[in-house]
């Protein structure tokens, strides 16, 4: 191996990044571990769902990647521009170069909307920071009329966000008395609602509940901004007054670069090993992956402790023995202050449960406690419930500050108050 500790570099500083970072970085006696990253600041981006109603401020979102990581991981702020399989070696914008004995891929994925013409002029989305305000700017000042909301093509991250949006703009809209003054179309390529059959009755019935009208079969072909119509692959013309469309997503740019996956810039992986395949030394989790998974944060903070189990046993030479089952666990805002959870892997689809406040509290508690929990590697159940953790018992649970804060957050949401200053 040339090192008497193997060098693991991992490319992206985001969830599964950090997350398979901190993992490692437990055993640092066996592992030299290396984080570059472009920006060294850490995106919370379920946190943008919030944003365009103005419950959620776009600075709460951004974390010092260093603050996140364990003293003993190097940091390197550096955008990768090459990677040079042969030689074992990153190449970086600035010129340097980073060496590996392990290389993980989490670059994550992006939006990109270009592809799709007149998507960037004539419609809003909330995928990223700067997106997520200008929407918030245009729901603002919106007075009623037709939103149409729809997500251009597969995949995307987050499956359920763009459906979380609608049943939460419904609500927002009612809070603001605009609701009646207003009809909301949902968009989609599918045949149903929904891409996972077993959740599609939970979307029907929220939606139904909600009024809120669905087209299926929608392949945004277009958009005419001048016009304020969408129009569909398959004919359909849409005229709206507010549009706000999930762009088409690409994977890394370096993936295509540098050999390792198609265009579109998707690893391909192993669904259980997540090696990269036909690479014995590469690696990849999270979105960047070609796994048949949703693209979500959970599936990255799952991946990551199974590659730090199995990296952790190759670094002592050791057979790795841990296998990724395709976990996911989201909970999933289901408008009126509740939410559901979906959990699932490869082999058994989720089953939501019936909405409940309860999901809405611990979604809540994951935005807010974010960066003390999920970077981490922790789990919020053994901190609420388990003696050795925060909370010794419900009781004192409920007598915490943090309960206090989610209250009042829970409230300030029943009365439509909004926490962003008007841009
Ligand atoms: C609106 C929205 C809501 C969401 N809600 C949820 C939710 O409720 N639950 C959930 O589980 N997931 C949710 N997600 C999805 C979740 O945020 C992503 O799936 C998750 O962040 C993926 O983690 P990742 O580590 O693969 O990539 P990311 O977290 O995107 O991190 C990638 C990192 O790689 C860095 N990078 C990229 N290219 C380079 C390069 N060439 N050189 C150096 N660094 C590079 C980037 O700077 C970034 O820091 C949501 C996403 C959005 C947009």
């Amino acid at each position: 191996m040339g090192h008497s500790k193997p060098k693991v570099v991992i490319l992206g500083g985001g969830v599964g990044g950090t997350i398979l970072a901190n993992q490692l970085a437990r055993a640092v006696d066996r592992v030299e571990v290396t984080v570059v990253d472009a920006t060294g600041v850490h995106h919370y981006q379920p946190g943008l769902l919030y944003v365009p109603f103005g419950w959620e401020r776009p600075e709460r979102l951004r974390y010092d990647e260093r603050s996140l990581l364990h003293p003993a991981i190097h940091l390197v702020q550096a955008l990768v521009k090459g990677i040079d399989l042969d030689r074992r070696r990153l190449h970086l914008a600035n010129d340097g170069e980073l060496s590996y004995d392990f290389l993980v891929i989490a670059t994550g994925c992006c939006p990109v909307p270009q592809e799709i013409p007149g998507l960037t002029e004539g419609s809003y989305h909330f995928y990223t920071e700067p997106a997520a305000v200008q929407l918030y700017q245009a729901l603002h000042s919106f007075e009623g009329g037709r939103i149409v909301v729809g997500i251009a093509s597969f995949p995307y991250k987050c499956p359920p966000a763009p459906l979380e949006f609608t049943l939460l703009l419904d609500d927002w809209l009612r809070q603001r008395n605009l609701r009646k003054r207003t009809e909301i179309v949902f968009v989609t390529p599918l045949p149903q609602v929904f891409s996972i059959p077993t959740a599609v009755p939970f979307f029907e019935e929220a939606f139904n509940r909600k009024g809120i009208k669905v087209e299926t079969f929608f392949n945004t072909e277009r958009i005419e901004p001048e016009q304020r119509r969408v129009i569909s692959l398959e004919g359909t013309e849409l005229d709206y007054d507010l549009l706000v469309m999930i762009p088409p997503h690409q994977g890394s740019p370096l993936v295509s670069a540098s050999g390792l996956g198609d265009k579109g810039g998707w690893v391909p992986t192993d669904r259980h090993t997540l090696q990269v395949k036909g690479h014995e030394r590469l690696f990849a989790i999270g979105d960047v992956t070609d796994l048949p998974v949703s693209k979500s944060g959970s599936a990255a903070h799952y991946q990551a402790h199974v590659l730090a189990h199995n990296l952790l046993r190759i670094a002592v030479g050791q057979e790795p023995d841990a296998n990724y089952d395709g976990r996911v666990l989201c909970y999933v805002e289901a408008g009126d202050g509740k939410a559901t959870k979906f959990y699932f892997n490869y082999e058994n689809p989720p089953r939501p449960p019936r909405p409940s406040v309860r999901y809405k509290w611990i979604k809540s508690l994951l935005n807010r406690f974010y960066p003390a929990i999920v970077p981490k590697g922790f789990s919020l159940r053994p901190l609420l419930l388990t003696p050795q953790g925060l909370f010794t018992s419900r009781e004192a649970f409920c007598g915490s500050t943090m309960w206090k804060s989610l209250q009042e957050q829970l409230q300030a949401y029943e009365k439509g108050e909004t926490t962003i200053s008007e841009a």
